[in-house]
């Protein structure tokens, strides 16, 4: 039995199949530190839950309903497997189907994809197969990393053209860049103050890395602005002084993009001045990892055409069996790690 702050390994009875669903054998997966939250009880406790949420793999089986996937196809599977039934999906919040963040099933509500095989339900809705050209090492990266930091980029309503100041460079935050570059930003600052970090982010289409332990970040936007703020902003860290930052970074009429995970503390601030005394236009739009086949296959598309290469960010490989090593130092961010990658027999 493993409960709130215990990672193991364990023996499980292979999941059953409805007629929507698929099972999946899983071939790469990766850890997120929203795996290392989950471990410390942020989203309360679980027992004896199977972690993780982004993994590709073969399809072993499908249920009697799948049409579009067979036993042998290479799939990634979105980290978030909304009911596209549910009335949230219907209105275009696919993430909140089955209730608010309830598309997040992986790990949440249902064992995850740290094991041989995992369960996907809606499997025509919610899987997508991988080109040949692209390797199982890159497409892992759609399930959650890119998916979740274009979705910052798309949420920031970048003008073409435009600035935009992206708070954080972890995988998700260099994600964003990426998105923001795609997107046709005008000039992006990245913060962060880890030197691979911001390698990273200067790689992945930063102009303009601050560091935030050296100088003001605020300062130092508002003046490569001539005072008047970024278009948009990206808060990626999940902190409540990064979102306030964001607040006094956004010109009037921007927009804030929240995507990072505020695990601690009972509020989140919004500074009361640069807000406008909330009259500013200022827009906060949040949102969680959007998924789905759609979503997916475009993302697939992007590592197919070559616009951007993820496996940069990947830092460390591990075998199945060493997964509690690769916990350890996911979870004390040991070693320089951005993401590790974990290989399946
Ligand atoms: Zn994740």
């Amino acid at each position: 039995m493993r409960t709130v702050g215990e990672v193991g390994m364990t023996e499980k009875i292979m999941p059953t199949l409805g007629p929507d669903d698929a099972l999946v054998r899983t071939t790469v997966a990766m850890i997120c530190t929203s795996d290392s939250h989950t471990v410390h009880g942020s989203i309360g406790p679980r027992v004896n839950m199977t972690l993780g949420h982004e993994a590709v793999g073969i399809v072993s089986e499908v249920g009697s309903n799948v049409k579009l996937f067979k036993p042998g196809d290479r799939v990634v599977v979105g980290a978030i497997t909304p009911n596209w039934l549910d009335p949230a999906s219907q209105g275009g919040h696919s993430s909140q189907s089955d209730g608010p963040l309830g598309g997040w099933k992986f790990s949440n509500t249902k064992d995850g994809v740290f094991a041989e095989y995992f369960h996907v339900n809606q499997a025509d809705a919610n899987m997508a197969r991988i080109p040949d050209s692209v390797q199982d090492e890159a497409a892992v990266y759609c399930a959650d990393m890119m998916s979740t930091g274009f979705m910052g980029a798309e949420n920031a309503h970048i003008p073409t053209g435009g600035t935009v100041a992206i708070f954080g460079q972890g995988p998700v935050g260099l994600m964003a860049t990426a998105g923001a570059r795609l997107r046709g930003a005008g000039f992006i600052i990245a913060v962060e103050n880890v030197p691979p970090r911001q390698e990273l982010a200067k790689y992945y289409g930063a102009d303009l890395v601050i560091d935030h332990t050296r100088e003001n970040a605020v300062r130092k936007i508002m003046e490569i602005t001539d005072g008047e703020g970024v278009d948009s902003s990206i808060e990626a860290i999940g902190s409540d002084a990064a979102f306030q930052n964001c607040i006094k970074v956004t010109k009037p009429g921007g927009f804030v993009s929240g995507i990072g995970y505020h695990g601690d503390g009972e509020f989140v601030h919004i500074p009361r001045t640069d807000w406008g005394v909330g009259m500013a236009e200022k827009t906060i739009v949040t949102g969680l990892c959007p998924g789905g086949r759609l979503r997916m296959e475009r993302l697939l598309r992007i590592l197919e055409m070559k616009r951007i290469d993820p496996t940069k960010m990947t830092t460390h490989k591990f075998h199945f069996d060493e997964m509690e090593k690769a916990f350890e130092i996911m979870d004390k961010k040991l070693d320089g790690v951005i993401k590790a990658l974990i290989f399946f027999p």
